[in-house]
């Protein structure tokens, strides 16, 4: 057996498509995907669905569409195909029980009639008795008329793999020499009595077939590399794949709040609640990227040819790595201020037509007012909805246009609303309107005119033109809104509150 080392690197991803994609995929993905590419090698995206009971086409779709989203591009996968095809399990079977039958064959595997009674009585009397609870062996070595006998009693087997009886030692990519005693890994199920194959057999075998040099993948399932390694040494014997074992990394756990492992259940581990809440791919993998690395001590802020440049698996840190959905917000809006702004207006459309703001397609008005409005929230912001609820004023009509209830009930008293009854009457016969047009008008009426310290002139007139307290820069805002609406919201204004 030779470890593989100055081969092309070949690595890959390979999620069961189960449920909603999470955090801790993508961050797996992603790992790989840039080990990939750092080395020059190839990156394989392969689909786990052997178990029929669990997976679902929906959360296959959902796989790929994350996988285009994020920008991690693959060599050779589902939908794109490649030479080691199919790369959905559930169209291999034909390739496991061909593999299976060769280790049957060869003596590495055998068939166990034991039912599930007689399993826990043994286990439990081997936990009594201070003993590992595994599984014992005891029909390792059944004769022909033993097997015989049990089939004629209807029994249906299951196919045990037979683990050598030694340690295991490897040297994992991110934590370094791992030893596994003998005594904790026993001869496993590789098919199910229904000759269903399970994962023990069909991961190994794809990894084999497909030539993959380096696995890197969650700590949670580190406890099954010595069985996987014994494989790939039983592979060498019946020649399935090259006969080297590959590398394996496993990444350190992501934790949520309290240090509790994230789960996928949990809110924040939705990664499709990312990209529909306004993250830019770029921007998460950033994030996902600093869950066990980082580029540097100096800068958390990177883009992904970077991280390509310069990512080094030995320098992943195994411990678990807190997921921090206010870091990661954060750095979404850095990487929002890095885009260039017609890159920003094209980024906000689907945001703006899910809200209904803009047609699908937009119209040419609707993008020529959103190409200019998005200048003036392009800084602040940190997702890209932050925009919907910030030019909101801009889009809708009189009718759909509300103003917050409580920012009302604070500038909207006596003092206020004569702000507004200047600011109308400075506004309405304006006949410069651009910015700086209605600046001088609204600082002649309002600061000059009535006195008012700037801190507090402007308030009761943002509220009953923008709705909200919180807007973008107000002359600007005005100027994009055009004098008629303007002038017809601050009448607005007066009318509901006066009366
Ligand atoms: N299908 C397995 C999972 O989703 C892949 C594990 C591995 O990377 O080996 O956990």
């Amino acid at each position: 057996m030779t470890e593989s080392s100055s081969a092309p690197v070949v690595a890959r991803f390979c999620p069961s498509p189960t449920g909603n994609p999470h955090v801790g995929m993508a961050r797996t993905a992603l790992f790989s995907w840039a080990f990939a590419r750092h080395h020059g090698g190839r990156f394989v995206f392969r689909i786990e669905d052997t178990d029929a009971s669990r997976d679902s086409q929906e959360s296959y779709d959902l796989l790929v569409d994350v996988m285009r989203w994020l920008g991690l591009d693959w060599d050779e996968g589902v939908e794109v195909g490649g030479p080691n095809g199919p790369y959905r399990q559930s169209e291999r079977m034909g390739i496991y029980a061909d593999v299976a039958q060769r280790l049957l064959d060869a003596g590495l595997a055998y068939k166990a009639y034991d039912t599930a009674e007689e399993l826990e009585e043994r286990r439990e009397k081997a936990r009594a008795e201070g003993r590992p609870s595994g599984y014992d062996g005891l029909h390792r070595d059944l004769t022909p008329e033993q097997q015989a006998a049990y089939e004629a009693e209807g029994r249906k087997p299951v196919i045990r793999f037979k683990m050598p009886q030694k340690d295991w030692t490897f040297d994992d990519l991110v934590r370094g020499p791992i030893t596994f005693g003998a005594e904790n890994v026993q001869d496993f199920v590789i098919v199910r009595a229904n000759g269903q194959p399970l994962y023990t057999l069909t991961n190994p075998t794809d990894d084999a077939l497909m030539g993959i040099t380096h696995v890197l993948r969650g700590e949670d399932i580190l406890s099954s590399t010595p069985r996987q390694i014994a494989m790939y040494e039983a592979f060498a014997q019946i020649g399935v794949g090259s006969g080297q074992v590959p590398r394996f990394g496993h990444l350190p756990y992501v934790t949520g709040a309290g240090n509790r492992k994230l789960s996928k259940r949990d809110p924040e581990s939705n990664l499709l609640g990312y990209r529909d809440d306004g993250f830019l791919p770029e921007g998460l993998l950033n994030y996902l990227a600093l869950l066990g690395w980082s580029l540097d001590a100096e800068r958390d802020v990177f883009t992904l040819a970077e991280m390509v440049e310069a990512f080094d698996i030995s320098r992943v840190n195994p411990n678990p790595a807190r997921f921090d959905l206010a870091k990661c917000e954060a750095i979404n809006g850095d990487h929002i201020r890095l885009l260039p702004a017609d890159e920003v207006t094209e980024r906000l459309v689907p945001h703006f037509a899910a809200a209904g703001l803009i047609g699908d397609p937009a119209s040419e008005d609707e993008s020529a007012l959103l190409a200019a409005a998005a200048p003036l929230v392009h800084e602040r912001i940190a997702k890209l909805t932050e925009a919907v609820g910030m030019l909101r004023f801009l889009f809708v009509d009189e009718a759909d246009f509300s103003v917050n209830e409580a920012d009302a009930a604070k500038q909207f008293d006596e003092k206020g609303l004569a702000t507004v009854a200047a600011a109308r009457e400075a506004l309405a016969g304006l006949e410069q309107w651009t910015t700086e047009g209605i600046e001088t008008a609204l600082r002649a009426a309002l600061i000059d005119g009535l006195g008012l310290k700037p801190r507090l002139a402007f308030g009761p007139v943002r509220v009953a033109v923008t709705g909200s307290r919180i807007s973008p820069p107000l002359f600007e805002s005005l100027e994009l809104l055009g004098a008629s609406r303007t002038v017809a919201r601050l009448d607005a204004a007066l009318a509901c509150t006066g009366s």
